[in-house]
């Protein structure tokens, strides 16, 4: 009895250990199959690659991926004149497009980005609105200065004419209608002064509403950028993606040109490169003093590659 246990026993243990051996095996194969894929022969044998995982919050559709890829995969060819990846749907090697909270923070910063133009679209408007409007109330200003300097003038004399025939004890029926007549000019005058000081003061009132506003406009904006620099200010390190050796795993980007240009550093691993010291290189650990729209090589990345190739 004892013997068939142990027996059951060391048949058991036998049949786990071969399941791990096999699996550790089978593990180290395919990922020597990979290393021997894309790094011992990189230039031999162009690196089959497919797309896997591409999480949709991306908003980037997976022909859109494919296209990124191939154009990133340019980059490296064109230079070289051979081709060193291949798209194969098949393909162990995947493409993945990663969602985790570094992209959540780009589409934050995105949107903080977004507030930014619009408040200072708005501060654009608003203070355009504010030159044009001070601009007719100085102009405004200046005519009621004068007018009110002429009326000044008429009611003096009006005020001189009256004391004189006062003292000479009352004027004449003509003369009396003359200031009669001019009393009524100016009373009009008057009231259209009164008229225009209000609509100044009006202007003046409407004019210090979109200061106030143009300066909530400021503080807001201020408020936004220092919130945007506080969170997003750094510069943007190549972590956004990772080549792992069976893969390459993209986790941040902004738009097209930023995802193609990890695409292409990342391609650079796969293809056995490691980091330049030239910030302009493709192979540079940050991003940022790269050419975006159209990324190329620098002397230092081909000279990298062909190392790699054994040129
Ligand atoms: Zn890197």
């Amino acid at each position: 009895m004892k013997r068939v246990i142990q027996y059951i026993l060391i048949v058991i243990l036998f049949s786990v250990w071969g399941i791990i051996l096999t699996n550790k095996e089978s593990f180290r194969e395919s990922f020597q199959s990979v290393k021997r894929q894309y790094i011992d022969r990189p230039c031999s044998e162009p690196v089959q690659y497919a797309l896997g995982e591409v999480d949709p919050r991306f908003g980037v559709s997976r022909e859109d991926l494919l296209k990124y890829a191939e154009e990133a995969e340019y980059v490296w060819e064109k230079d070289f004149g051979k081709n060193l990846f291949k798209y194969n749907p098949g393909a162990e090697f995947k493409i993945n497009l990663v969602f985790d909270e570094r992209q959540l923070g780009t589409i934050e910063a995105d949107k903080l980005e977004g507030e930014l133009g619009k408040l200072e679209a708005s501060h654009n408007a608003i203070s355009k609105q504010y030159d044009s409007l001070s601009g007719a109330y100085k102009k405004r200003a200046n005519d009621y200065e004068k007018d009110v300097a002429d009326y000044k003038k008429e009611l003096d004399e009006y005020n001189d004419d009256v004391e004189y025939w006062n003292k000479k004890g009352g004027a004449p029926e003509d003369e009396y209608d003359k200031l009669k007549k001019k009393k009524k000019e100016l009373d009009e005058e008057y009231k259209n002064l009164e008229k225009e000081r209000k609509a100044l003061n009006d202007l003046v009132e409407k004019t210090n509403n979109l200061a106030t506003k143009e300066q909530q406009i400021v503080n807001n904006y201020n408020n936004n950028l220092n919130s945007y620099e506080n969170k997003f200010g750094e510069t943007r390190e190549f972590e956004k993606g990772v080549f792992d050796g069976l893969s390459i795993n993209i986790y941040q980007f902004k738009e097209a040109a930023d995802l193609r240009l990890t695409l292409v550093h990342e391609m650079g691993h796969a293809l056995g490169m490691g980091h330049a010291e030239n910030p302009e290189s493709i192979m540079y650990y940050l991003m940022g003093d790269q050419e975006m729209e159209n990324p190329a090589l620098t002397k230092e990345d081909v000279d990298a590659l062909n190392k790699i190739c054994n040129l």
